[in-house]
């Protein structure tokens, strides 16, 4: 058996502040890193061609990381189960490290490589955590239960202390020649595109890919928008969100260096309007961290409603409202400019995807699971935690407090696009009408089909009484059955 340690990549493409990975480096001079392209992942129906992209060009600079620090990454492309332990034992490699993931299909993965891995006398090392802050064993109630509702949940784990950022892989030692051959014979190749997996996406990119491109969005965002953003983030014209979920997503900046760069920001704060901004940051931060919990305590939330009363409901099935909403056609402006932000751009505004998830759900009643999977068919920032936690909270069906939360679209748009400057940027067609008409919605059919923009699919008034009348029944069912 050789001193080569294998470091599987999967949800932290990044040598910087990786935590699986300083640990094999400490306890092993020669670290190879490898990535596996998983078709169980890739060839599911809700890959957004836009997260491939990035992704893809995130393994690129990682591979260009390794080769500075002195190593490589090698790329897999086949089932994880049978690739990476394939791998590790035709390199004869000591031990396969890897990060532990709080996603369900991940988890029973992981488990099946370990055994498939001891049964080649390979240890492995899955370390815990490094996508979060705190273990999900860590925050628990007086009851020692795991918490359901956020508030007290941000209150435990923003008391706790944070670990520090850990050391970036350097001065380490790679493949021979020799291996290489074997790692190629073993099913290591070239990493391919985007395109050549069959992805394509033409629009740009909300961040660049790789690590340096999320450490200089940190740093720009920690060192001036955070301080406004308490009053900015709620504005989808404006540029006040620091748009790092997608590195967050691939952890492609590690945790601890972003909490970090907010403990820096408030020790150079100059203003409680700066300090409440960068809390209210902490507090985004520990919402991901929320639902990520959330998620490996309650593996179920993937599968549909948390609530009883949202278990049977009785969602309409139109496929036209469906599509229509998709399409940005609602007729209701504020909707369908964050439709067509999400289809043109690969990300939403969060104050948007609350928007449209509320009238997904409570406008045309529809199952809040099929915005669900659009979303991540779409997002290059898709993820099963955030994405359910947010559709869950928007409909009403997940751990939250607030039984029915329902959007008005007028009002919303009111309030956050109060000039139309989002509706018009990303509804070209509505351009030259008066705010008022915008923001309210109400324009006359004349001047909407004058426009080639459709009538309102429905009522919003009349949706809310119809929701309404159904949560009431469904709840009474619900507590009925109990
Ligand atoms: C219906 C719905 C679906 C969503 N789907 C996703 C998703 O698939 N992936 C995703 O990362 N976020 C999702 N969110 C949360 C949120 O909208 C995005 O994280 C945010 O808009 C990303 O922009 P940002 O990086 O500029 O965020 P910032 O405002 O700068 O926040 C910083 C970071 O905190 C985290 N964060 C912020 N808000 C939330 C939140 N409500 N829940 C969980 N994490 C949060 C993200 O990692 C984000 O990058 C969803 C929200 C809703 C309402």
């Amino acid at each position: 058996m050789s001193d080569l340690i294998l470091f599987w990549h999967r949800r932290d493409l990044r040598i910087s502040d990786n935590t699986g990975l300083a640990a094999a480096r400490q306890q092993s001079p020669r670290v190879v890193g490898v990535f596996c392209l998983d078709p169980n992942i890739l060839e599911r129906d809700d890959v957004a061609p836009v997260r491939v992209t990035y992704m893809i060009g995130c393994l690129q600079e990682l591979q260009r990381r390794y080769a500075e620090a002195g190593s490589q990454l090698l790329i897999l492309h086949g089932n994880p189960v049978e690739a990476i332990p394939a791998l590790a034992a035709a390199l004869q490699a000591k031990a396969v490290f890897w990060n532990w993931d709080v996603e369900p299909y991940s988890q029973e993965r992981d488990r099946t490589i370990i055994n498939s891995l001891k049964e080649k006398s390979i240890e492995s090392l899955t370390h815990n955590w490094d996508q979060i802050l705190h273990a999900p064993e860590e925050i628990r109630s007086g009851s020692n239960q795991p918490y359901t509702v956020y508030t007290p949940f941000w209150k435990n784990w923003h008391s706790k202390a944070k670990a520090k950022p850990v050391e970036t892989l350097q001065n380490v030692e790679g493949l021979t020649q020799t291996e290489q051959e074997t790692a190629n014979i073993a099913g290591a190749i070239q990493l391919p595109t985007a395109k050549d997996l069959g992805f394509i996406w033409d629009g740009g990119l909300i961040i660049s890919p790789g690590e340096a491109a999320a450490q200089a969005r940190l740093e720009e965002f920690t060192t001036k928008a955070i301080t406004e953003y308490q009053e900015q983030r709620n504005f989808p014209a404006v540029d006040g969100t620091s748009k790092l979920s997608a590195a967050l997503k691939f952890g492609v900046i590690g945790i601890r260096t972003v909490w970090q760069a907010t403990i820096e920001a408030l020790e150079n704060s100059r203003s409680d309007e700066a300090a409440a901004g960068i809390r209210t940051w902490q507090q985004e931060i520990a919402w991901r961290e929320f639902y990520q919990h959330a998620m490996y305590n309650f593996p179920e939330l993937a599968e549909g409603a948390y609530r009883d009363a949202f278990k049977n409901f009785p969602w309409e099935t139109n496929a036209e409202h469906f599509q229509a909403w998709c399409e940005g056609r609602t007729g209701y402006p504020i909707v369908d400019a964050a439709m067509r932000q999400l289809n043109e751009s690969g990300w939403m505004h969060n104050r948007c995807r609350m928007i449209v998830a509320s009238f997904l759900t409570k406008d045309l009643l529809i199952n809040p699971q099929l915005g669900e999977k659009y979303f991540m068919q779409k997002l290059i920032d898709g993820d099963l935690s955030a994405n359910n936690g947010g559709w869950q909270w928007s409909a009403s069906s997940g751990m939250d407090p607030k039984p029915v939360r329902i959007f008005n679209p007028a009002s919303q748009a009111q309030k956050f696009d109060a000039e139309a400057e989002y509706i018009r940027q990303w509804v070209p067609e509505l351009r030259s009408l008066d705010t008022e008409y915008l923001v309210t919605g109400k324009i006359s059919p004349l001047e909407r089909h004058g426009l080639g923009y459709p009538d309102p699919i429905v009522d919003h008034k009349k949706q809310q009484q119809l929701f309404k009348q159904r949560y009431q029944q469904q709840k009474a069912l619900s507590s009925a059955e109990c």
